[in-house]
């Protein structure tokens, strides 16, 4: 953290660029524009009394900077919204440049198995002490606990109105304040629409569910549904004491946010804990191991490579009595637990949120931005980067990327520079 707000005098700077929020994608963009623009003045204004407060405590410490997904048609298909927006800038800052780019600052990055990144160092300190080193290096000024009143345009910049400080007038303007509100009010008073924000990445809450005393339970490969809709997501299912979490899980609350905040996150979620059978093939495996092994209890050994805690509760649930030979299992009962296996039925009330990540699907409309230059398609030497736009990715790094990708966009254009990479 900066100790305390820089002041830094320059000679006749000869411009001024402001960038409104000191969080991954404003600090990004600062540093990149000082660095391609070293006569200009650029200062970063943040409301709280810390910098990079969420790269801090993002991925549990650890900070997920970004994914080894490395070809952009790919990357983009883990936002769901900005998929089609982020094309073009990942073609030009994606996670190999993230990951040179610190590298470069002598900040290595691990991938871990299922492709995020992390710092070797495993602590997001080191990522964030990188970035303010690099800023002080590159004298962006830091001026902490700001409070902004108004923004308006003059002439070709911006007036800056502050609480307690002399007005602040500059050339070009970075609005890089994440999902916090006032942001969108700056962006609104601009003349921009607002997708309305809602949360992204949630685990789900079911009350009702026979499962919660498995708690910790983990399903490495199943199918999520939510009843009556085309959202699904496939992969890990973690069973919780409040519901489910896990990858899959997760996915889902981000790809069908707005349909869950629509219905007040009550809704009939369907999981296909066998996800490669249909109920009439499962049915027809039970059948067939009937009539094999008359004397064997259903529940003694999993199929499907349940977890066998799981299994014993699903035989359970399909109403088979416990230690019962097959031989005097009703088919009946047989075609309740393929049921159960390929649909079995949840009562979604509510939502908590995932410790380790959260954020926000809404803000900035994505049409009325130039995202060759993350510019304003209304405002000229507007310019927005990170959150506060409508996107944000699953979990994994790509929120993250996000902010690094569109900071590096925007401190380009506000230095007027030719990208370097
Ligand atoms: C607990 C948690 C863990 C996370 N972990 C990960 C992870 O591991 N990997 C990943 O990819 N993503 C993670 N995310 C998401 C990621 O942190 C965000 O997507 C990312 O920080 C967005 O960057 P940003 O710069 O756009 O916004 P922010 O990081 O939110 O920064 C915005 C900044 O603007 C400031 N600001 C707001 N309004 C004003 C104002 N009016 N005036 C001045 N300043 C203002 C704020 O104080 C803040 O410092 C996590 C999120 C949370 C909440």
């Amino acid at each position: 953290m900066f100790p305390e707000s820089t002041n830094i005098i320059r000679m006749d700077p000869k411009k001024t660029f402001v960038i409104i929020g000191g969080g991954a994608a404003g600090i990004f963009a600062a540093i990149t524009a000082a660095e391609l623009d070293p006569q200009a003045h650029v200062i970063v204004l943040e409301k709280t009394r810390q910098l990079l407060a969420k790269v801090r405590i993002s991925g549990g410490g650890r900070c997920n900077v970004t994914h080894s997904a490395f070809d952009p048609k790919l990357l983009v298909q883990h936002y769901p919204r900005g998929n089609k927006e982020l094309l073009g800038p990942f073609h030009r800052f994606q996670p190999k440049d993230t990951i040179d780019w610190f590298l470069k600052r002598n900040v290595r990055l691990k991938t871990e198995e299922d492709g995020r990144m992390f710092p070797t160092t495993d602590s997001s300190e080191t990522i964030a002490s990188c970035l303010l080193a690099e800023a002080r290096r590159l004298n962006v000024e830091i001026r902490l606990e700001q409070k902004i009143e108004k923004i308006q345009k003059k002439d070709e910049g911006f007036l800056i109105t502050l609480e307690e400080e002399e007005p602040l007038s500059c050339d070009k303007l970075l609005i890089a304040t994440g999902s916090f509100p006032q942001g969108h009010e700056f962006a609104r008073a601009f003349g921009h629409t607002i997708v309305p924000p809602v949360p992204s990445l949630f685990t789900f809450n079911v009350p009702t569910s026979p499962l919660l005393d498995l708690s910790g339970i983990a399903v490495p490969d199943a199918i999520v549904r939510i009843q009556g809709t085309a959202w699904k997501q496939r992969g890990p299912v973690l069973i919780t004491h409040w519901g489910f979490s896990g990858p899959a899980a997760l996915k889902l609350s981000a790809w069908a946010a707005r349909e869950l905040h629509r219905h007040n996150y009550r809704v009939d979620l369907v999981v296909q804990w066998v996800p490669d059978r249909t109920t009439e093939e499962v049915e027809k495996i039970l059948l067939e191991i009937k009539s094999s092994k008359p004397q064997r209890a259903i529940e003694n050994e999993a199929l499907f490579k349940l977890p066998l805690n799981l299994w014993k509760r699903l035989v359970r649930l399909a109403g088979i009595a416990e230690q019962n030979p097959l031989s005097r299992v009703s088919n009946a009962h047989l075609k309740q637990l393929a049921k159960l296996c390929t649909a079995h039925p949840f009562k979604v009330e509510g939502k908590t949120t995932y410790k380790q990540e959260f954020v926000t699907c809404g803000g900035v409309l994505l049409k009325e931005v130039d995202f060759k230059r993350m510019e304003s398609r209304l405002v000229k030497n507007l310019f927005f980067s990170g959150e506060v736009l409508d996107i944000d990715g699953v979990t994994g790094g790509f929120n993250f990327q996000n902010a690094w990708t569109s900071g590096w966009i925007a401190g380009n254009a506000m230095s007027e520079t030719q990208p370097t990479t």
